[in-house]
C-alpha cells in the first residue's frame, strides 16, 4: 500500500553521509535570514568574479544538481533507476543573454534530447523558454505591439530553436517539455508550443505545455487547449505545476496597476491545481498528464484516479515528478508501488545553475514550510537506521 511516511523505501539511494549531509543542509537553508544574506553575498561575488564553487559546490550543487555535463549525471541516473526512478536531465540555463550563449544552449539541449532518446532512463526531454530569448523579447512578442527588426530577429531564432527541439524530438520518438516562467510573456510561449503540438502530436503526445496553476487562468485555458486539440485532430502533452514566480507575479501586477494573475490563497491554488488533474484524467483519450509537483495529496489525488479509472500504474500517459533533491518520500514510494516516476534533474556550470538553486534555497526555508517536512523525515530516517 501506498505511504508516503515510508522513509526506509524514500531514503534507500542515500548512504548514512549522504543522510547526516542533507540534514545539515536543510537545518541551514531552514533560516531565511540566512538565504538572504546568502543570496546578496552570492549575487556580489558573480558581479565582481569572485570564485563561488568552492561552497556551492559540495553543499547546494550536490545535493541538487546532476553534474556540469550529461556524462558526469549517468552515476545518479543508473542510482535512481535501481529504485524503479527514471531521470529527466535539465541544462539550466537561465535568461539567455547574448545569441552566442543562446546558441551554445541550443546545441546543448539538441544533445541532452538526443541522449535522452537513446537512453532507456531518460523518457523525457525539457528546455526553458528564456534559454533562446530574453525576456524581453518573448514579451514584447507576446504584447503584439509593433517591434524593430533586432527584436523580429531574436523572436526568430526563438521560433526555430523551438521548431528545431521539437522537430528533433518528434524523429527521435522521445516527448519533450517547455517549462512555464513568467505569465507576461506566457502568451507568445503558448502560442509557439500549441503550434509545435499541432504539428507533432499528431499519434501521441511529443511535445507538452506547462500550466502553472496558481495562475487564475490556466484551468480555462486547459478546457480551450483541449478543445483545439479536439477541433485540431492532435493530442495535448500537459505538464501541471503549481508555479515557482508567486512573488514576482504579485508585485508587477500591484507595480503596474493590473489584478494579480495569481490565485488569492494556497488552498485556492491547491484546489484548481487538483481541478486540473481530475479534469485532464477525465480526457486521458487526448491529453497525457506529467504531474510535477511535491504536494502529498495532489499525488495521492492522481494514483487515486488511477485506480478509480481501472488505469495500469504505469500507463505511460501518467507521469509524476519531483525535483532531485526534494521530496524523496513521494517519488521512491510511488516508484516503489510501481507508478511512472522520474526526478527533474538539473545539470550545467556553476555558476549558470545558481538561479535555480537559489529559488530551491528559497522554496525551502522554515517560511515555505516544505523544510520541516523534508527534514522531519531525514530525522525520522537517521534515527531509524541507528536503532536497526
Ligand atoms: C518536476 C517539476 C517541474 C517543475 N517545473 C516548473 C516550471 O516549469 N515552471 C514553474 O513555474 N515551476 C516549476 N516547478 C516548481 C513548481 O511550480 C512549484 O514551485 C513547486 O513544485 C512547489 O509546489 P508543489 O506542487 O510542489 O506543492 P506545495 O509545496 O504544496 O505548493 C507550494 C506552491 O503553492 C503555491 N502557493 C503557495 N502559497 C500561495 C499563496 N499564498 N497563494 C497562492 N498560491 C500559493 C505556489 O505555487 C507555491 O510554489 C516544477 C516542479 C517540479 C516538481
Amino acid at each position: 500500500m501506498l505511504s508516503f511516511e515510508n522513509t526506509e523505501v524514500a531514503f534507500r539511494y542515500k548512504s548514512n553521509p549522504d543522510l547526516s549531509r542533507a540534514s545539515m543542509l536543510f537545518h541551514t537553508i531552514a533560516s531565511p535570514g540566512l538565504v538572504k544574506i546568502g543570496k546578496s553575498l552570492t549575487y556580489f561575488a558573480l558581479k565582481l568574479h569572485l570564485p563561488i564553487a568552492w561552497v556551492i559546490k559540495p553543499t547546494l550543487y550536490k545535493h541538487f544538481v546532476g553534474g556540469e555535463t550529461l556524462d558526469e549525471c549517468e552515476k545518479t541516473v543508473k542510482l535512481l533507476r535501481k529504485y524503479n526512478v527514471r531521470s529527466i536531465l535539465d541544462y539550466s540555463v537561465e535568461g539567455g543573454k547574448d545569441k552566442e550563449t543562446m546558441q551554445r544552449t541550443l546545441e546543448e539541449t539538441l544533445r541532452s534530447l538526443v541522449h535522452a532518446a537513446k537512453h532507456p532512463d531518460i523518457p523525457f526531454s525539457v528546455f526553458k523558454p528564456t534559454a533562446f530569448a530574453s525576456q524581453q523579447v518573448l514579451t514584447l512578442a507576446s504584447e503584439n505591439t509593433s517591434i524593430d527588426s533586432p527584436t523580429a530577429d531574436a523572436i526568430r531564432f526563438f521560433r526555430e530553436s523551438v521548431e528545431k527541439l521539437s522537430l528533433t524530438a518528434f524523429e527521435n520518438d522521445i516527448p519533450i517539455m517547455i517549462d512555464a516562467e513568467d505569465s507576461w510573456y506566457q502568451p507568445f510561449v503558448d502560442q509557439v508550443v500549441t503550434e509545435m503540438m499541432e504539428k507533432y502530436n499528431k499519434k501521441k503526445a511529443i511535445v507538452y505545455n506547462t500550466l502553472q496553476m496558481y495562475r487564475t487562468d490556466r484551468l480555462e485555458f486547459l478546457k480551450e487547449s483541449l478543445r483545439k486539440a479536439e477541433t485540431g485532430n492532435y493530442f495535448l502533452g500537459i505538464k501541471f505545476v503549481r508555479g515557482a514566480y508567486m512573488e514576482k507575479e504579485r508585485k508587477r501586477a500591484a507595480d503596474k496597476g493590473y489584478p494579480s494573475p495569481i490565485q488569492p490563497d494556497k488552498a485556492a491554488t491547491d484546489s484548481n491545481y487538483d481541478a486540473g488533474i481530475a479534469f485532464t484524467m477525465d480526457h486521458l483519450d487526448r491529453i497525457s498528464v506529467f504531474n510535477g509537483s511535491h504536494n502529498e495529496k495532489s499525488n495521492r489525488l492522481l494514483t487515486e484516479l488511477i485506480a478509480q479509472k481501472g488505469l495500469h500504474r504505469d500507463d505511460d500517459r501518467i507521469w509524476f515528478s519531483q525535483l532531485y533533491g526534494m521530496s524523496d518520500h513521494i517519488s521512491f514510494n510511488l516508484a516503489e508501488e510501481g507508478y511512472n516516476v522520474t526526478k527533474y534533474i538539473p545539470y550545467g556550470p556553476v555558476r549558470n545553475i545558481l538561479p535555480y538553486l537559489i529559488r530551491r534555497a528559497e522554496e525551502n526555508t522554515s517560511i515555505s514550510g516544505q523544510t520541516g517536512r523534508e527534514l522531519g523525515l531525514i530525522e525520522l530516517e537517521k534515527r531509524r537506521r541507528k536503532n536497526i
